[in-house]
């Protein structure tokens, strides 16, 4: 019997998704064994022209990461998703928008701005950018689109699936895949993670006292941070309680506070909305001078509190709308 067909293609991402398909160690051989792997460009020779030769749908399952940056990228989505049977956005990037997502605070122009000519490494006299297109004495030079905006996969096309994480941790992966082979997925649209908050499974939850009061916020170099106890109980943000678990409390272990990578919980609509209405439960200051003194404390608030969400945030969801309309 023929194996089902699987592409692995990646966007704009910083390669740690192929990473962690690397760190699936032995198991990657079970993996091997039982699909026939037809795209996986970091890893295997395979062309854009192979894809396209293929019959729609032929492909069972795609598994893409990285957001959406560049008209290559949207136009290598789309023709994976009519490819594909299965569409997982794999990782935070495909999932949120991710890291890569931040720059929506800003334009396309700002952002080259900074990259191009004020960054202190920068040497750039004539102020050169990219270009669409480049007359060079050997010919015409083309370069995808850069777009205004990171989008989340499903911004851009339909996703079937997303697997959380920054990146996905190798137990959620290989039950993903088996969960594909025999086919006993859950619903369209499900996150392959429990739908459950980090506190809730996280050691340190009961060390935090019944009732929280903080009055000031300190950030991880600036304290001694017992491995015992809860983050936010000794005032050091931890997204925990707006963040989804499953990634077997990566960063807690390691004795570092949760950052969000594995996006919220069903019922959240807006992550960094949602850890500010938690904060803001537990801060017991009522001096508007304190309070700002607070709210300083904290060097960029937003791009903290949405650093792998920015994308799909409602803050910048119109953008993404738009695109989708178009
Ligand atoms: S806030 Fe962080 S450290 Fe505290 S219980 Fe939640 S995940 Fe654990
Ligand atoms: S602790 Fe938070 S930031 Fe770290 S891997 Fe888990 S979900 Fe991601």
């Amino acid at each position: 019997m023929a194996k089902p067909k699987v592409a692995m293609y990646w966007n704009a991402s910083c390669g740690g998704c192929e990473e962690a398909v690397v760190d699936l160690a032995e198991d990657i051989l079970k993996v091997v064994e039982a699909v026939d792997i037809v795209l996986w460009p970091v890893a295997m020779d395979f062309k854009r022209k192979d894809i396209e030769a293929m019959e729609d749908g032929e492909i069972a399952v795609a598994f893409l990461n990285g957001g959406v940056r560049t008209s290559e990228q949207e136009d290598w989505a789309k023709l994976l998703r009519r490819k594909s049977q299965l569409v997982v956005a794999f990782g935070s990037c495909a999932h949120l928008g991710g890291v890569p997502g931040l720059a929506n605070f800003y334009d396309r122009e700002a952002v080259f701005r900074t990259a191009y000519h004020d960054t202190a490494s920068t040497v750039n006299p004539e102020g050169v950018e990219p270009a669409r297109s480049t007359k060079m004495p050997e010919g015409e030079l083309e370069l995808p689109e850069i777009y205004d905006r990171v989008y989340a996969l499903d911004q851009v096309i339909e996703v079937d699936y997303y697997l959380p994480g920054c990146a996905p941790p190798p137990d959620l992966i290989m039950e993903a895949v088996n969960a594909i082979l025999s086919g006993e997925l859950p619903p369209k649209g499900s996150v392959l993670a429990p739908d459950k908050s980090l506190c809730d499974t996280c050691d340190r939850n009961e060390s935090k006292p019944d009732k929280l009061e903080l009055t000031e916020l300190k950030r991880p170099h600036q304290t001694f941070m017992d491995p015992e106890k809860c983050f936010l109980a000794e005032g050091v943000i931890c997204m925990g309680p707006a963040t989804r678990s499953g990634c077997g409390e990566r960063c807690i272990n390691a004795n570092m506070p949760c950052r969000g990578c594995f996006g919220p919980t069903d019922e959240v609509r807006d992550m960094g909305a949602k850890f500010l209405s938690a904060l803001a439960s537990i801060i017991d200051i009522r001096d508007p001078e304190d309070m700002e003194k607070l709210a300083e404390s904290i060097p960029d608030p937003a791009g903290l509190v949405y650093m792998y969400s920015l994308a799909t945030s409602l803050l910048t969801r119109r953008q993404a709308e738009e695109k989708v309309a178009a």
